[in-house]
């Protein structure tokens, strides 16, 4: 409107104003105003024809410029306007040129941006797979990323607010972060002690760098749980300590009576007798020793197979029950076979589950004075296989109960009655518990006697595959 109007007087006063001074020389020189008025009418007339050619103009103009289907016809028909025309179409090309590329260029981005969005899920899903936890920092040491395996080492808000770290990982980060010039990668042992009790960790750091221009873009922390590590260690240490002292006894006894002997200690024949006896006794005490512990590493370590196959369980208590039978006599014990008249299908390994049950008859017998009983009982309960070997002995003090398998273990008490290494026991219990997925119990009274009772899995397997050697070895 405002558009128009401004034509109409751009085109129309010019004529009006030029009409006055044109009717004062036809006023002038006609001497008439009839005159004077046909000037100002036709000066008017012709501004307002020209205005309203213009406008006309405009709005072809207009239209061409807002409908893109009408450009067909270009500059036709816009008079004046033609070469404005002509340079707007060109602006409107170069415009909609650079719309075009700004739009391709945003599907471009937003292409990338989804596919970098699932990397950035596919990533992270990945590292929620990790056992092992995982945490990335920015430069200032903030925690950006934490996979679910790292809510132990974090404490703050779980909405996503500010996040904590243990001291001990933002030491490590730091220095990380902080420390780059010669190496971008830092190592620390810590210990921390979550809701869930103390744990030891194993932290490596690494700084992420820009590829480009080296900038240290923050860092990422991956961590080991080596508390069973740490353990192992401590048992491996506690384990070779035991075995040292327990070879060390044996040994300074043989050396102390070869030494007497050498010395000329003894010169009567019967008391040299005396010494060799002695010097016999703590050799058979060593190779015992060192045998059961062979026993013991080979089978943990996988080098003896495991060969477990379908048999009766009673087969194996009998066998066991004749081996121990002689040496039950020679002490005046009464060896009382209690077997179950049912068939108890089991799946062991034949000698090994034998020699187990050896180890617990021969214990049975060594601890239990001339003139007791030794019995051996199987039965089924509730779909397992249960063997009992009860004796009359001496028993075990309640508080050596909870270190009876363990190795190199000896209840102090019972230490006089018979010779051994604390081995048996421990190799009964990964007989029975590792090797055939059983149970292992013990109950005892002093001057009483002592019951341990092996709970077994029932049932024959035909048809199943061994259980490989490999598998033995990860134990
Ligand atoms: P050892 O070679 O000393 O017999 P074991 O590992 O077989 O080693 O047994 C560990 C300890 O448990 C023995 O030293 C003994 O004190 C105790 N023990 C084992 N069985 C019995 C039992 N039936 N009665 C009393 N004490 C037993």
């Amino acid at each position: 409107m405002h558009r128009e109007r401004s034509i109409w007087l751009w085109l129309c006063v010019p004529p009006l104003v030029a009409s006055v001074p044109g009717a004062l020389v036809a006023w002038w020189s006609a001497g008439g105003v009839a005159a004077a008025i046909c000037v100002v009418v036709s000066c008017l007339g012709g501004g307002a024809l020209a205005a309203w050619e213009a406008r006309r103009h405009a709005r072809i103009c207009e239209a061409r410029l807002q409908r893109p289907e009408l450009r067909i016809n270009g500059t036709q028909g816009t008079g004046l306007y033609a070469g404005l025309l002509e340079e707007a179409f060109g602006i409107f090309e170069r415009l909609e040129a650079e719309n075009r590329r700004a739009r391709e260029e945003r599907t471009t981005l937003e292409a990338r941006g989804q596919v970098r969005q699932r990397e950035a899920q596919r990533l992270e899903a990945a590292l929620g797979c990790v056992e092992q936890p995982v945490l990335i920092v920015d430069p200032r040491g903030q925690v950006c990323y934490r996979n679910a395996a790292a809510a132990p080492l974090v404490t703050g808000a779980p909405d996503g607010g500010a996040v904590e770290l243990v001291p001990a990982l933002v030491e490590l980060l730091h220095e990380t972060l902080t420390r780059n010039v010669a190496t971008n990668r830092r190592a620390a042992e810590f210990e921390h002690e979550p809701a869930g009790g103390p744990r030891a960790w194993e932290a490596t750091a690494v700084t992420i760098q820009d590829p480009q221009d080296r900038r240290v873009l923050g860092a990422v922390a991956v961590l080991r749980d080596i508390a069973e590590q740490k353990q192992a260690n401590t048992r491996h240490a506690e384990f070779v300590s035991s075995v040292c002292h327990e070879l060390k006894t044996p040994m300074a006894g043989i050396r102390a009576y070869a030494e007497m002997l050498r010395d000329g200690d003894f010169n009567e024949p019967a008391e040299q007798q005396e010494v060799y006896g002695f010097i016999e006794q703590q050799v058979d005490r060593l190779t015992r020793l060192v045998d059961n512990m062979l026993n013991l590493a080979r089978i943990e370590s996988g080098v003896i197979e495991v060969k477990r196959e379908d048999c009766e369980l009673n087969d194996i208590l009998r066998k066991a029950l004749d081996t121990i039978a002689p040496t039950a006599s020679e002490k005046s014990i009464r060896l009382v076979p209690e077997l179950s008249e049912l068939y108890l299908p089991v799946h062991p390994d034949r000698d090994l589950l034998g020699q187990a049950i050896i180890n617990l008859l021969s214990n049975a017998v060594k601890y239990t004075p001339a003139g007791g009983e030794v019995r051996l009982r199987s039965r089924m309960d509730e779909g397992r296989a249960v063997i009992e070997v009860r004796d009359t002995g001496m028993g075990i003090p309640a508080e050596s109960l909870p270190r009876i398998f363990d190795r190199f273990y000896r209840v102090p008490r019972n230490n006089q009655a018979a010779a051994g290494t604390g081995l048996g026991l421990a190799l009964v219990h990964y007989i029975v518990t590792e090797l055939h997925g059983g149970a292992i119990a013990v109950d005892s009274a002093l001057d009483e006697g002592t019951c341990f009772t092996l709970t077994l899995p029932l049932g024959h397997r035909n048809g199943q595959r061994r259980k490989p050697a490999a598998r033995l070895c990860a134990v």
